[in-house]
């Protein structure tokens, strides 16, 4: 710390684009910068240090990452950046072009980072990028305190070994692993004492948590755990694949007092074709079923889903098969996404790919539809009591405090005890723009 004077002179500042993996990696380092003395302030503030943890999920997240770390350098030319994440893990060479980028670390070597942002403030910049696939531990990294958020996020899982055809993430973040199930309930309980009453369970792939453990284990044995031991007031599972929505997982859900009613579940394609050239281990009637039983056996459940438009091969009649699909089952919302040619993957290379305006076309459809399904699921609760847990923010209309409730409907709360980190009963009134307009009730 000697050339960088005493530590709590030293500004740091931390930069996040991505999943809530990366959300949760991030508020770690920052927690742990905090604890050797150093002072973290915002990006848009002259720092010493800048740490951008990019995502490289499409090309337009590379390109987000390449803007974060040139602002930086703008910001503060004199600045020591580092950058990881996975854009960092999957092309470093490509972010040490860039004149001002000091270090740059993938994935692994992210644990080290609050020991090399002492170390890095003078030099040359320096390549720390291991070979992910061989990492059979998963890095620890993670917080207890998550200063923008109401709900804290807990990574239990990362990795993944389903190589689906568009996906670059395998190559980022390497083999599946899990957090051990002691550490997750001591992680939740750490979280629980700190105030949080939400924790959200994240992972690359979910799912498959607790495959790799000894002795093995699943999701239902972690929630069981979880709810038995009081561990955390509610718990939300960030996105699950469709094939790891079990019958029993779907019965716990539904009976339980814990777990959020709200599963997030990538279905990508309503075609079959283009489900089997993703890889996608399902087909639309598989996962019709699933969203027919979902919601019959989870009352007030909010499934939302993924869907990517204009993947290679998708003529229109594919992609008349998904807005079909699409429409026909219960889901919340949707979150759109126009196919992102990753360089490395099999469907890069795939023939029959779409021109740009005609992928943005069919997203802006399924986005209109989606739009739709959020208004219609939400309208349902008109005169329904829900519980919402209150965020710090306010309505810019009515000025009255926001938050979502257990299936995840954005509300904004009027009368007594609408207060942050309080999760409130309330009766929905009406829709207006985009979220249910609500008032407390004491039951
Ligand atoms: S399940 Fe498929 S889409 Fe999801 S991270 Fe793994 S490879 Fe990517």
């Amino acid at each position: 710390m000697d050339r960088i004077g005493k530590a709590e002179m030293v500004r740091v500042a931390v930069a996040t684009l991505g999943c809530k993996v990366n959300q949760c990696e991030s508020a770690g380092i920052a927690e742990a910068l905090v604890a050797r003395g150093l002072t973290l302030v915002s990006c848009d503030e002259i720092a010493d240090a800048y740490i951008i943890n990019t995502c490289t999920v499409t090309g337009r997240t590379d390109y987000q990452s390449r803007q974060l770390i040139r602002r930086a350098i703008r910001k503060n030319p004199a600045a020591a950046v580092l950058v990881t994440g996975c854009y960092a893990q999957r092309a470093p060479e490509e972010i040490a072009k860039i004149p001002g980028v000091r270090f740059i670390t993938g994935n692994t070597e992210k644990e080290n980072i609050p020991d090399i942002i002492c170390e890095m403030m003078v030099g040359a910049p320096r390549i720390l990028v291991g070979n992910i696939r061989d990492q059979k531990k998963i890095s620890r990294l993670g917080a207890t305190v998550f200063p923008e958020h109401t709900r804290a996020f807990l990574k239990i899982q990362d990795g993944c070994d389903a190589f689906c055809s568009y996906c670059i993430v395998p190559h980022a973040r390497g083999a599946s692993r899990s957090l051990p199930l002691e550490e997750v309930l001591e992680r939740i309980t750490s979280i629980t004492r700190a105030g949080y009453r939400e924790v959200v369970l994240t992972g690359i792939h979910l799912g498959a948590w607790g495959r790799d453990l000894q002795p093995r284990a699943d999701l239902v044995a972690l929630i069981r755990q979880i709810a038995d031991r009081h561990t955390a007031e509610r718990i939300r599972l960030s996105s699950i694949e469709p094939r790891e929505l079990n019958t029993e997982l779907i019965a716990l859900i539904g009976a339980s007092k814990t777990v959020c009613r709200h599963l997030h579940i990538p279905l990508q394609s309503g075609d079959d074709g283009i489900l089997s050239a993703m890889h996608r281990d399902y087909n639309a009637a598989f996962f019709r079923n699933l969203v027919w039983n979902l919601t019959s056996a989870v009352p007030r459940i909010a499934v939302g889903i993924d869907l990517m438009a204009g993947f290679p091969g998708e003529t229109e009649e594919a992609f008349a098969n998904t807005l079909r699909l699409v429409e026909e089952i219960p889901v919340a919302y949707l979150q759109v996404f126009p196919y992102s040619r990753r360089p490395g993957t099999p469907a890069a290379t795939m023939a029959g790919q779409i021109p740009e305006p005609e992928k943005k076309r069919r997203a802006e459809q399924l986005r209109a539809v989606g739009a739709m399904k959020r208004q219609k699921f939400a309208e349902k609760f008109i005169g329904t009591p829900l519980s919402v847990l209150i965020e710090g923010r306010t309505d810019k209309k009515t000025g009255f405090p926001v938050g979502f409730s257990d299936n995840y409907i954005p509300v904004a709360v009027r009368g007594d005890g609408a207060t942050a980190n309080q999760i409130v009963r309330v009766m929905p009134e009406a829709f207006r723009e985009g979220r249910l307009l609500a008032e407390v009730i004491h039951e």
